[in-house]
């Protein structure tokens, strides 16, 4: 029997490698592809309004596209003092999608009078995976942490300066790859979706 391919609705290689690593320690046998892999499949507007609403719409339309089980992820800072936001306006609180820069400056900008002890935040990842037939199953991950003033450490993207996770204290910028990883909240979901891709596909 050939192996059976699993799609994951990303163009960026490192998270492709990461859910690998993660199958392959589930003792899942599958072929993971990126979305790289359909270059004529179009990218899904992002039209719900919570992480596990946007990853279930990327998941439904590579499996539907592609006729094979697919994974999406979709992932934001959460700002308690902010009701949770940006949220799912992460990628483009300043404006601008993907601006990084402008979205933390904006961020520090809003967040200058708010003292230590209330600058508690997360990140939220929820972690999806679609069948051609239609059934679904979606789980979340966090990484708890706080907000510093000012960004530091030079690795990782987005918020990473500025999060510092509960119990270090380094941020997330600081971190080496497989120590974030290990406690990100990328990792937290696709470690909670691999005993649901065995049980589907295994
Ligand atoms: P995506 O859903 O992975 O594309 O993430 C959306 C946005 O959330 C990114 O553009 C970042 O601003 C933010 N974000 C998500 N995950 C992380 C992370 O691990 N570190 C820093 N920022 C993140």
């Amino acid at each position: 029997m050939s192996t059976q391919r699993l799609v994951l609705a990303t163009r960026n290689r490192h998270k492709v490698t990461e859910l690998r690593a993660i199958l392959t320690e589930a003792g899942l046998d599958v072929e993971l592809v990126g979305a790289d892999a359909y270059p004529d499949i179009p990218d899904v507007r992002e039209t719900g309004v919570t992480f596990a609403e946007n990853a279930l719409l990327k998941a439904h339309a590579l499996a539907r596209a592609t006729g094979h089980p697919a994974v999406a992820d979709d992932s934001g800072l959460c700002v308690d003092v902010l009701g949770g936001a940006p949220g799912i306006f992460s990628a483009r609180w300043a404006g601008r999608h993907g601006d990084d820069k402008a979205n933390l400056d904006l961020l520090l900008a809003q967040l200058s009078d708010i003292a230590a002890p209330h600058r508690g935040a997360h990140f939220a990842c929820a972690a999806a995976l679609a069948l051609p037939d239609g059934t679904e199953h979606v789980v979340e991950g966090r990484l708890e942490g706080t907000l510093r003033t000012t960004p530091s450490g030079t690795s990782g993207f987005g918020y990473d300066p500025i999060l510092q996770p509960h119990g270090d204290t380094r941020t997330c910028a600081e971190l080496t790859p497989a120590e974030k990883n290990a406690i990100s909240h990328r990792g937290h979901a696709f470690r909670a979706l691999a005993p649901v891709v065995k049980q589907f596909l295994g």
